[in-house]
């Protein structure tokens, strides 16, 4: 007997999954189609002893307590401040463009004299997403905006949506604003750590409960045909509830279109080193094909002489060959998603959530409380 069904064992899923289990002594069933949990945020240590995110670079940060004090009954954390540079004119500077930077890019004086403006303008400490920069009146501004805009936005943007930073949504670009301040940490908030055995050890503490069975290598459409007229499972009406974080189109076989992705390749290396680079990423907004390049070992330490580097490569995504990263948000794909919203609210014991389900640029934080506020919902009707 399941009460529940959980499609996808990602952040959406085992938040879901565990607190349903646990809060009041539900069966739930999770079924993920790839052959390991955790989402995205997998990770595994590699033959050298370092551990690799085999999806790309996460690195956990938030303001919310409840989302540090929910996670961190399931895992240590080894503290980490992501930094990341930029690498412009065979020059590694740091960004966020922020007031160090402006002087590492400026002579003194007209670093000075810009930043006063921008504080004059602006205020200390505040943060300006350049697409606002850019609309400033005043010339010298407008020029750094500009600066900032060519060197650090238009060919990153370019390689890693195909579009230009204005054709996108503009939180996009808002992610990394200009900071005038001098704090060259990527993110500013009160908690930022990463998982001290890695993601997959906390999925793997989160999954651990006796209410919850994993499946992996199942796909929904194995076990579950979801219509209007409500949910069979193996066959059988299915009386419980499904919580599904998978993609929203494929589910319903494209009825209302398809919902656009960008799509990674990732490429890794081991490299005989040390160390690589500085830092954790360093970004390559003009040069080369791929966008960053990320060596591990500066998030989680580990006693190797060699070091392993991960390249990202945008590309289009393709349904069962590459992995779906973004949400491409447009008014048009945001007005094809809103059919499927729709089109599920007349399923009252489907409910979705996550990247996917949502088809919404999370962060891992946003999801969890996101998870966590919904199994509220779900178990209180709060
Ligand atoms: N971005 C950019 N240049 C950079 C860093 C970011 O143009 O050096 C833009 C780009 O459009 C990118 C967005 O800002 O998609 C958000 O960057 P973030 O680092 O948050 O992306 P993520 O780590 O989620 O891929």
């Amino acid at each position: 007997m399941v009460d529940y069904i959980v499609v996808g064992a990602g952040f959406a899923g085992a938040v879901l999954a565990e607190r349903i289990a646990e809060r009041d002594d539900n069966k739930v069933l999770v079924i993920e189609r790839r052959d390991h949990i955790g989402g995205n945020c997998f990770d595994f240590m590699d033959e050298n002893g370092i551990i690799r995110h085999k999806y790309g670079p996460h690195l956990f940060h938030t303001n919310s307590r409840r989302v540090v004090d929910y996670l961190s009954a399931f895992t240590r954390w080894h503290k980490y401040e992501h930094e990341v540079l930029a690498s412009v004119d065979g020059k590694n500077i740091p960004i966020p463009f922020n007031i160090n930077t402006l002087y590492e890019v400026y002579p003194t004086d007209k670093a000075k004299r810009l930043e006063d403006k921008l504080i004059g303008l602006y205020g200390k400490g505040s943060k300006i997403p350049i697409l606002e920069l850019k609309k400033t009146d005043d010339e010298e501004l407008r020029a750094l905006s500009h600066y900032i805009y060519e060197k650090i936005f238009v060919n990153y943007t370019a390689k890693q949506w195909g579009m230009r930073p204005e054709d996108i949504d503009p939180a996009v670009t808002a992610r990394v604003p200009v900071s005038l301040s001098r704090d060259d940490r990527y993110f500013t908030d009160s908690f930022q750590a990463v998982p001290q055995d890695g993601y997959t050890r906390l999925f793997e503490s989160m999954f651990d409960h006796p209410n919850i069975e994993v499946e992996l290598n199942r796909s929904a459409s194995d076990v579950l045909d979801i219509t209007e007229n409500g949910i069979k499972y193996l066959g059988r009406p299915f009386h419980g509830r499904v919580i599904f974080t998978g993609m929203i189109d494929e589910l319903f076989e494209d009825q209302f279109g398809r919902l656009p992705y960008r799509s990674l390749r990732l490429d890794f290396e081991t490299v005989s080193k040390e160390l690589f680079q500085e830092k954790a990423v360093v970004n390559y907004p003009n040069d080369h094909d791929y966008t960053r390049i990320t060596e591990f070992k500066h998030i989680h330490p580990a006693e190797t002489k060699k070091t392993t580097l991960l390249k990202e490569y945008p590309q289009a995504y393709i349904r069962g060959k590459n992995t779906p990263y973004y949400p491409i948000f447009t008014d048009e794909n945001q007005q094809r998603y809103e059919k499927y919203k729709e089109f599920v609210a007349n399923i009252p014991n489907l409910i979705l959530a996550g990247r996917l389900a949502e088809y919404r640029y999370y962060d891992m934080d946003d999801i969890i409380l996101r998870a966590l506020e919904l199994s509220d919902e779900i178990l209180h009707g709060m």
